[in-house]
């Protein structure tokens, strides 16, 4: 597993220094919230198959849904891997605030919706985000304390081989994930973690020692 130089910069700190300001009162209840964990990597690097392995084998781990614009892939089902909207659905959760981030990839909109997430993060629980590069950028700036963890591919011979296999895109489509793929590759030194997809079993053991870690 490559390290990115952000290994361990970002350890949590205990809040504020020296007395607090209400000395001698009651201790407040401490809020037990969870770090968030983002898992990104360029389009066909297999982020979806090893999210779907962890919700079988981890259901403890909650997995965000997200809305897409997007029309489904055969055996995809609405609500299981996306909330599949109309473009003026998608606009108005945009405008209501209802998306924790949000992105445009290859033509479609795909965003987190808000609340879900913040109530088991809130709760303490174990949470994971699977989103792109633009997605994990808002989701930093929004949550600098959540752990970003970067899905590499073995090679890029092999990413093209995944994206161009898996039948689903036409070859417009393709061109425009591979392209999106060389400017998310580029970007892997800004995660926390790098792990390389050479099993879905492995990545999906690192995922959950990491998750769990940084819970
Ligand atoms: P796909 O169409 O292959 O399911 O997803 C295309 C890209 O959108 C993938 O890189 C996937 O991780 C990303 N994606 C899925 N859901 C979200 C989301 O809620 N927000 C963002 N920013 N990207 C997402």
């Amino acid at each position: 597993m490559a390290n990115s130089p952000g290994d361990n910069a970002r350890q949590t700190v205990a809040a504020g220094g020296g007395a607090p300001a209400n000395a001698g009162a009651p201790a407040p209840r401490r809020a037990r919230h969870s770090r968030l964990t983002v898992l990104s990597g360029p389009s066909g690097v297999g982020k979806s198959t090893v999210a779907a392995e962890l919700r079988r084998r981890s259901p403890d781990i909650w997995i965000s849904v997200s809305v897409t614009t997007r029309r489904p892939r055969p055996g995809e089902v609405n609500g299981r891997e996306y909330h599949f909207v109309t473009g003026a659905e998608f606009d108005r959760m945009v405008a209501d605030g209802a998306l924790l981030e949000w992105a445009e990839f290859a033509g479609n909109k795909y965003g987190t919706p808000r609340e879900p997430v913040e109530r088991r993060i809130e709760a303490g629980l174990p949470t994971l985000l699977e989103i792109d590069l633009a997605g994990a950028r808002q989701v930093k700036l929004a949550m600098p304390d959540a752990l970003l963890v970067f899905l590499e591919p073995p090679s890029w011979e092999e990413l093209v081989r995944r994206l161009t296999g898996r039948g689903t895109e036409s070859a417009e489509v393709i061109e425009r994930r591979l392209a999106a793929a060389k400017e998310e590759l580029a970007a892997a030194d800004e995660f926390d973690r790098t792990l390389v997809n050479t099993s879905v079993d492995e990545v999906c053991r690192q995922m959950v020692t990491l998750v769990n870690s940084n819970h």
